[in-house]
């Protein structure tokens, strides 16, 4: 995928040191969709600065909510975790942008929206674990692997975000 300092890059110039770019998997879940959510959650991401690359409304299968957590396979709550993706529609997306994995999480908040810090998206507006509203990938890896699983073949978008000059340097 792009840099994100498509400006520097098409003037023959490297990103500075300090900008990471990459991609991160993010998804309201249907908690999130049926709560209204969507343009909340989206929002935070618009308003920080990240690019949307790809954005799709869908009922996931069972096996791309099995394959996408495929790490917790042995957990208690796996059954229960993919039901809970399955029960509804979904608003999956890619961002992109400076440390954009790591922002994203901080973005989202403690798994248990109880120890989610107030001003994150779970601190905010949810209560439970097992309805914590959104997912973001927690690795740029991970932000790879799932937008592949979630976004096959070319559906992200490559474009120009005219503001990046006013984001990164
Ligand atoms: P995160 O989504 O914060 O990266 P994990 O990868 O640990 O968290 O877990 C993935 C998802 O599985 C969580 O967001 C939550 O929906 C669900 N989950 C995790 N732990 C539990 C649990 N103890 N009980 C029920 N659901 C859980």
């Amino acid at each position: 995928h792009n840099c994100c300092s498509s400006t520097a890059r098409r003037a023959g110039q490297r990103a500075p040191l300090d900008v990471v770019c990459e991609i991160s998997y993010v998804m309201v879940k249907p908690d999130g969709v049926q709560r209204g959510l969507v343009g909340e959650i989206i929002g935070r991401f618009e308003r920080k600065g990240f690019k949307l690359k790809a954005l799709q409304m869908r009922k996931c299968t069972r096996e791309i909510a099995e394959e996408h957590y495929k790490d917790l396979k042995e957990k208690p709550f796996f059954k229960d975790l993919v039901d809970y993706i399955l029960s509804g529609p979904v608003v999956a997306m890619v961002w992109e942008g400076n440390g954009v994995v790591a922002s994203a999480r901080k973005l989202i908040g403690a798994t248990n929206p109880l120890n989610a810090e107030p001003g994150t998206i779970r601190g905010d507006l949810a209560i439970q674990t097992g309805r914590n509203v959104v997912h973001g990938s927690d690795s740029p890896d991970n932000g790879e692997r799932e937008t592949g699983l979630w976004f096959q073949g070319d559906a992200t978008v490559e474009w120009s975000q005219t503001i990046q000059p006013w984001l990164t340097e």
